[in-house]
């Protein structure tokens, strides 16, 4: 029987795959590509891109796939069975690349393609993946000796088995945590929804109450809306201690790692030469130097705390004179702004939840990405798929052409990591028989699931930014025209500026016509009225000082710990986010908080270093969103094109400043972040 994971599906056949097919099908894929890549410098005198880069970029690309669903499904369903099979196999294809980067034959052949008089006659593009080639091969220790090497090898399977630990620790942390509660009366406050699931999660149990978990939209709904300031207390306790030497389960204290993979880091920085694994991560950035990237924060942060600082007032004198209190704690925040909001702007989150039925959202998102860049998208019925909730859609040019599809699981559920991202599951990709391959990306999300008594779920306006945010990222993706995975997206576009798709996209969550689109009241079947329109955007700003002092905590923690050179224990990590909070804290935070110990975007994730993309991205879409308004109305096709020209489709074909030049003609400017926020 052919293994369903070797066999070539123009869909993967998710439900065929099983924790044995793993390491068979693997292990063939790298075996063939060891042997194609011998054959191929084997075979030729004279190097050329047909004979070894083409080759090369496809069959690296077959193993990435094969690879990249193994990882997804551990990620969205996560069995012991598939968990153990995929750590066996993950450090063969960490081996594989490094091997691969660090190849002598492959490096030299690569350089006599660049120092050949054919080079010249490359396209741009094929020009720029060789030198993405030979940008990596420096990056991971081709000029090292034979020793050497093999010490870094060693780090990066470290490292990966490190970060990979990491995250099954924070997730299951997060589902061994729960909360039953057998009275009524200390669950006020909290939305009819989240009563309704934590009952169905108890009875699921064979209890009889109500269970609260700390999977997001559980822990949110009772940080922000639980009367009982105790529970609320409870809650964030447990949620930042999560996987800590603080809280009562041990088993998953992530600080050991943390260590370990501080030093591992910096290990592979200073053998390459680097300072710091901070100076090494800048290689491929957008922002070239430590001292730039900490100037940009600082520049950030004397408004920011300012303003900070006065909505911290605001939020005390409300806490003093509503319920008394005469100090607010860091689990009043939440449940206070949520409580002045209503109070100012008359309306809440929980309340608008009914204006966005999930079909009304998703479809309405579709009408503003076609408004905008000409595309349309269709839902594709019957497709093999892990999970029942997940959908599958086209997308199509103004031609009619599929530029690509997409997976859309949007819901929390157990075995399913936290967060929200948008990942790769097929590359766009010119094949060896020509043909060209379209992509297929994942968007997963945690967001409210459907209770029993509604019809399909009903979406926060939070979380309707968060569907925003990652379409962004699909459609930078999809709509790349890049049909070399080195120069896609994905691998091509410096990490600082990855976040610009993605975020531009939120802005129109804000705009009245697109709010009108995407809302239908499941009642009365209208969109938002226009005083609700308004008053949320009056309130997009409010307390914007509180949430990104926050931003910049974590940018500058996650930025001076990767400029460290010694890393010597846990306490010099925690002495470090003492240090940065002395510049960002506006409410005392407690002894106990270990929130670093679930970072999963630096400990787990392609943040390390470079958390700070989202402040720095922030920048280029507040930048590019002005150009719209500049033309005074948020549709602007001509703008829309010219980004969908200049930004979207080159993918990483060149330097990202190069392609924003040519957008707007001129370089980004820190002041459109500032105002956007209102400072
Ligand atoms: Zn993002």
């Amino acid at each position: 029987m052919v293994n369903p994971l070797s066999a070539e599906n123009d869909l993967p056949l998710f439900s065929q795959f099983k924790p044995e097919h793993i390491e068979p099908a693997i292990k063939e894929l790298i075996n063939a590509n060891r042997k194609t890549i011998e054959q191929l410098l084997a075979d030729n005198k004279i190097y050329t891109w047909e004979n070894l880069v083409f080759p090369l970029e496809n069959l690296t690309d077959t193993l990435q796939e094969k690879w990249g669903f193994v990882k997804h499904l551990n990620a969205v369903r996560d069995t012991p069975e598939w968990r153990k099979e995929h750590d066996r196999v993950m450090l063969k294809v960490t081996d594989f690349f490094v091997e691969l980067r660090q190849h002598p034959e492959l490096y030299q052949a690569m350089l006599s393609i660049q120092s050949s008089p054919e080079f010249a006659k490359l396209s741009m593009n094929q020009k720029k993946v060789i030198e993405n080639y030979l940008r990596d091969f420096k990056l991971s220790g081709i000029s090292l000796d034979k020793d050497k090497k093999e010490q870094f090898k060693a780090l990066l399977e470290k490292l990966s088995e490190n970060k990979n630990k990491f995250s099954q620790n924070v997730l299951d942390a997060t589902d061994n945590w729960f909360l039953l509660i057998t009275e009524e009366s200390k669950l006020k406050g909290l939305p009819t929804h989240t009563l309704h699931k934590a009952k169905e999660e108890a009875e699921k149990k064979g209890q009889t109450g109500w269970r609260l978990t700390l999977d997001f939209p559980c822990y949110h709904a009772m940080i922000s809306y639980a009367d009982n300031r105790e529970l609320r207390k409870e809650v964030y306790q447990a949620y930042t201690t999560l996987a800590s030497d603080q809280s009562l389960e041990k088993n998953w204290d992530n600080g050991s790692l943390m260590v370990e993979q501080l030093k591992i880091k910096h290990a592979i920085a200073e053998l390459l030469g680097y300072g710091s694994y901070a100076e090494y991560s800048l290689v491929k950035k957008m922002l070239k130097t430590p001292k730039e990237v900490m100037n940009f924060l600082n520049e950030l942060i004397v408004p920011v705390k300012t303003k900070a600082l006065q909505d911290v007032q605001l939020l005390e004198q409300f806490a003093a004179k509503k319920y008394g209190l005469d100090k607010i704690e860091p689990w009043d925040t939440r449940y206070l702004t949520e409580k002045l909001l209503e109070q100012q702007y008359n309306f809440s989150e929980e309340e608008l939840r009914y204006y966005f039925p999930e079909s009304h959202v998703i479809n309405g998102l579709f009408e503003i990405a076609n408004k905008l860049f000409k595309i349309t998208i269709k839902e594709v019925k019957n497709f093999d798929a892990w999970h029942e909730c997940v959908k599958l859609y086209e997308m199509f040019d103004e031609k009619q052409q599929l530029l690509g599809r997409f997976y859309m699981d949007l819901y929390a559920r157990p075995h399913k990591r936290s967060g929200a991202w948008c990942g790769t599951c097929k590359n766009r990709i010119e094949k060896l028989d020509s043909s060209l391959q379209t992509p297929i990306a994942y968007i997963v999300a945690n967001f409210r699931p459907r209770i029993a008594e509604e019809k399909e779920a009903l979406l926060s306006h939070d979380e309707i930014i968060t569907l925003f945010h990652e379409f962004g990222h699909c459609l930078h993706f999809i709509s790349s025209k890049m049909i070399y995975p080195s120069i896609s997206p994905d691998h091509g576009v410096s990490w600082d500026a990855i976040e610009l798709p993605s975020q531009l996209m939120e802005n129109w969550c804000w705009e009245e016509e697109a709010l009108q689109l995407i809302s239908k009241h499941i009642e009365s079947s209208k969109p938002l009225p226009l005083d609700l329109i308004s008053k949320l955007k009056s309130s997009k700003n409010f307390l914007i000082g509180l949430a990104m002092i926050r931003q910049l905590e974590f940018s500058v923690f996650d930025f001076e710990l990767h400029l460290q050179s010694n890393i010597q224990n846990y306490l010099t990590i925690q002495k470090i986010i003492d240090k940065v909070r002395e510049n960002t804290m506006v409410i005392p935070i407690p002894t106990f908080n270990r929130f670093q110990n679930t970072f999963s975007h630096i400990f787990a994730g392609s943040y390390a270093a470079g958390y700070y993309s989202y402040l720095w991205s922030e920048v280029l879409s507040a930048d590019t969103y002005n150009f719209f308004k500049e033309k005074s109305q948020v549709f602007d096709q001509t703008v829309a094109q010219r980004y969908m020209h200049t930004i979207l489709e080159p993918g990483g074909s060149k330097e990202f400043m190069d392609l924003y030049l040519e957008f707007r003609g001129r370089p980004p400017k820190v002041k459109a972040l500032l105002q956007d926020w209102g400072l």
